[in-house]
């Protein structure tokens, strides 16, 4: 039966043949084999946050992942965890914690089904871990050292990054287009501590001294007020002794960010003239730069406490975002260019971000095709924003911004971008990418129109 379907935000609607829930591989492996009855492209579906189209699968058999949810097992000697690709990242995540063990990369989304994290783009600001070997990823997928998915004739495809590393890098970047996933393991590290603390910035204080905090070896994480001219430096680091679970500071941190905020944001932006709003949104600013910068600090948290479990559909208080990523070297001066076109576009559109932007430092990673610091450890410039109108303008205006300053985009983060921006960014790992593609799905089961125009339009 035709089914309706929107990714979380319900800013992407899509017409799908059918909605299949599974429960177990041979359902999966019926559905893609039947291609009579399941119209391609078939589709894996996660938990659907993702903000750009790479979820769309108008016409064709969407097959949701959430019903496969079991960790299969962890291994404290290995330091593994495998897991069926519905398991929720903040669920594992706390399974973990309980065993004495932590993931890696701990996105804020919890929702994050792990199956997607292993194919799609993600960031967390690096974490720097001394005994682990210095600066540590910042993608999820990156630490997915093996899985397994159904091909393109319900065949099963086996991939680990002993045997086949160059495979594992395509897999990586696949978003559903070299088969489905319906297991991985990722690896993981014993748990430790975490302090957190925060320093405020004005931005070109920010900019001259960005060297010297990367040179901290500690994780940082932005919160950039382009209108304010102020950086807030969330910094992260390992103590010893164990972590204390359900600290307050991520709890407030959490609360404020899920629902505070974009609950007012969005509030502000149905009752008030926009003059009026958006002075009350820079007096929030301040405030908020104020609280954070002096209240919100640890000692000793648990690094699942920082990630959040959303609400399975966007309520009234939601937001969405983009993103792109910038080479470290230049980032001192993108960062300065991109609060001057904030303020400009605002000048000419009388549009601006209803909500506080964010930035990331990544560490350099070529684990996956279209890692976004493949040639290099890269910062983020993230606008959030509740999404009422004016979003999709401000979008394709970054995006321009962004792609003239040599960004790299995220294929199931960064929305609106253009074939040229694709290719600008990626052109050699798109190639590289497609021959994988080609020779593993050659009648294209699982390919969508919307990565053929991405990827082969120009
Ligand atoms: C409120 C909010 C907060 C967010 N916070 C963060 C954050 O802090 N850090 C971050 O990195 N990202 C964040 N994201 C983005 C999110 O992590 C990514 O978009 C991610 O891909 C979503 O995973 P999902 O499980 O919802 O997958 P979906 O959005 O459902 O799918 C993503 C892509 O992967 C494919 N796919 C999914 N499962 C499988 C599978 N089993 N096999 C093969 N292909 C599959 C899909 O077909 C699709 O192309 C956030 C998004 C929202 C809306």
């Amino acid at each position: 039966m035709p089914r309706r379907i929107q990714n979380w935000k319900r800013a992407i609607t899509y017409t799908a043949n059918s909605l299949e829930r599974v429960t177990s591989v041979a359902e999966i492996q019926a559905i893609v084999k039947d291609t009579g009855r399941y119209p391609s492209p078939v589709r894996a579906k996660g938990s659907h946050h993702s903000t750009t189209r790479c979820v769309v699968a108008e016409g064709g058999t969407v097959i949701d992942m959430t019903g496969m949810n079991a960790i299969l097992k962890i291994d404290r000697q290995n330091r593994t965890i495998t897991m069926q690709a519905g398991v929720l990242l903040v669920d594992a995540a706390k399974a973990l914690e309980k065993e004495g063990l932590q993931f890696y990369v701990n996105i804020e989304l919890g929702n994050l089904t792990v199956g997607a994290g292993a194919c799609s783009g993600t960031k967390d600001a690096s974490y720097f871990d001394g005994e682990e070997g210095g600066w540590e990823y910042g993608q999820v997928h990156s630490y997915c050292v093996g899985l397994k998915a159904v091909g393109r004739d319900g065949e099963i495809v086996e991939a680990t990054e002993k045997d086949v590393p160059e495979l594992m890098t395509a897999m990586r970047a696949s978003m559903g287009m070299l088969g489905l996933i319906f297991e991985v393991t990722y690896r993981v590290k014993p748990i430790k501590a975490m302090a957190v603390r925060h320093a405020v910035y004005p931005v070109h204080e920010f900019a001259r001294d960005l060297e010297g905090l990367i040179a901290n070896e500690q994780s940082i994480m932005l919160y950039l007020f382009p209108f304010l001219d102020k950086v807030v430096v969330e910094i992260r680091y390992d103590m010893p002794g164990p972590p204390e679970p359900g600290s307050w500071v991520w709890k407030i941190r959490n609360y404020t960010w899920k629902t505070l905020w974009p609950g007012t944001a969005h509030l502000l932006g149905l009752i008030l003239p926009r003059i009026i709003r958006f002075a009350v949104i820079d007096v929030l600013n301040r405030l908020t730069v104020l609280i954070i910068g002096s209240v919100l600090k640890d000692r000793n948290s648990s690094p699942a406490d920082q990630i959040i479990r959303y609400s399975e559909t966007a309520g009234f208080a939601s937001y969405t975002f983009s993103i792109w990523a910038f080479p470290r070297e230049s980032y001192a001066e993108t960062i300065l260019k991109y609060f001057a076109f904030c303020k400009q576009y605002y000048k000419d559109n009388h549009y601006r971000c209803d909500m506080l932007n964010v930035g990331y430092h990544i560490a350099e990673d070529r684990s996956s095709l279209f890692s976004y610091t493949r040639r290099g450890p890269a910062l983020t410039l993230d606008p959030v924003a509740t999404g009422l109108p004016g979003w999709e303008g401000f979008l394709y205006a970054y995006n321009d911004f962004c792609s003239r300053n040599d960004g790299r985009p995220l294929f199931n983060q960064t929305g609106s971008l253009s074939p040229l921006q694709a290719r600008k960014a990626f052109g050699p790992e798109i190639d590289a990418f497609l021959v994988h593609r080609r020779r593993m799905d050659p009648d294209d089961r699982f390919y969508t129109p919307h990565f053929r125009a991405l990827f082969e339009s120009v």
